[in-house]
């Protein structure tokens, strides 16, 4: 890991000073850098890898390791860009973690990436379509013939996007525009009446649907028929959801759709004792992190070390969950 070893002059000097007055803890020559990817600054992986982060860098004196945050595109360049080794830690959607690791998917052309490692799993991430009210947008369906944000190249949801689009038999023309904005920007696009609905997967509540219905007339979509059981029934990293009635303004009724699980994933790479730290952290310390962001709310700790996790767990993180009777 290019980064994770190199300690750079600047900050080597800041800790140095550190050190040298006489603080206890991790020597300059300790300082290690982490960087977890993760996705537009007004989803649901931005604030969660500002969580880890938190978490992590509360004993950085102990253990010496850094940790910091990047808004990226998602999933997909997340993973990619763990395997060129210049982040350590990313957030992936379930299904993505899966074609990376089995060179499925979006991940056919690169090959598998044995080396994808898993920490843990996080909150559920449906299909979520918000709509302008005056486009008349219901179900899934009504997309066609419509003006529709697919996600950007490199986020997990174009690529959950391109799978559906097979299922349902449509082809790119038959939206009457597909938009690649970045998440961060689909909220203005819609309430500007430059796209009708904007196609996403994240976790809930995300500012940016709260965003998008306090600004204008918005309405969740619901993401349900046969193509979608088919869709759940032949593939483990799907599963039926809802994101409730009520949880935002101007939708009381439950959407009901599908989805997939956020993870946080890693790689072989990455050192042991610097995933066990991150791992630690975070399951030792469950309770504040669930405090961090409302779309944690029922996470379980049994289930984040195993549930939707394809690629094997980090050897870092086996170690924590064994220490903390998480695992056998
Ligand atoms: N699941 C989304 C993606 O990979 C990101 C969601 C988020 O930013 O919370 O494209």
């Amino acid at each position: 890991m290019k980064r994770l070893l190199a300690t750079t002059f600047a900050v080597a000097l800041g800790a140095g000073a550190l050190v040298a007055a006489g603080t206890e803890g991790a020597s300059a020559a300790d300082q290690r850098f982490i960087s977890i990817g993760t996705g537009g600054v007004t989803g649901v992986y931005y604030p969660t890898g500002g969580a880890i982060c938190r978490l992590v860098n509360k004993d950085r004196k102990e253990h010496g390791i850094r940790c910091s945050v990047e808004s990226t595109g998602g999933s997909t360049y997340n993973v990619n860009t763990i395997r060129a080794g210049e982040l350590e830690f990313g957030v992936a959607q379930s299904d993505v973690q899966y074609y990376a690791y089995t060179g499925t998917g979006d991940f056919a052309s690169a090959g598998p990436f044995k080396e994808l490692r898993s920490v843990f799993s996080v909150h559920a991430e449906p299909v979520t379509i918000v709509a302008r009210k005056d486009a008349k947008i219901v179900n899934f369906e009504d997309l066609k013939g419509k003006r529709v944000n697919i996600g950007n190249a490199g986020s997990g949801t174009r690529s959950t996007w391109e799978v559906i689009e097979k299922a349902v038999g449509w082809q790119r023309s038959d939206l009457k525009l597909a938009a690649e904005l970045k998440s961060a920007e689909t909220g203005q696009a819609i309430c500007d009446n430059k796209i009708d609905a904007y196609f996403w997967l994240v976790g809930h509540p995300a500012a940016l649907v709260q965003e998008t219905v306090s600004t204008c007339e918005a309405n969740l979509v619901n993401v349900t028929g046969p193509v979608f059981d088919k869709l759940v029934s032949e593939n483990p990293y799907y599963r039926h959801a809802k994101i409730p009635g009520g949880m935002y303004p101007g939708n009381p009724n439950d959407t009901n759709t599908f989805g997939v699980g956020a993870t946080f994933v890693s790689s072989a790479a990455v050192p042991d004792d610097v995933a066990y730290v991150v791992a630690k952290a975070v399951m030792s310390n469950l309770d504040d992190f669930k405090k961090l962001h409302p779309a944690f709310a029922n996470l379980q700790a049994e289930e984040m070390v195993k549930a939707s996790l394809s690629a094997p767990l980090h050897p870092g993180a086996e170690k924590a969950y064994k220490e903390l009777g998480l695992l056998k």
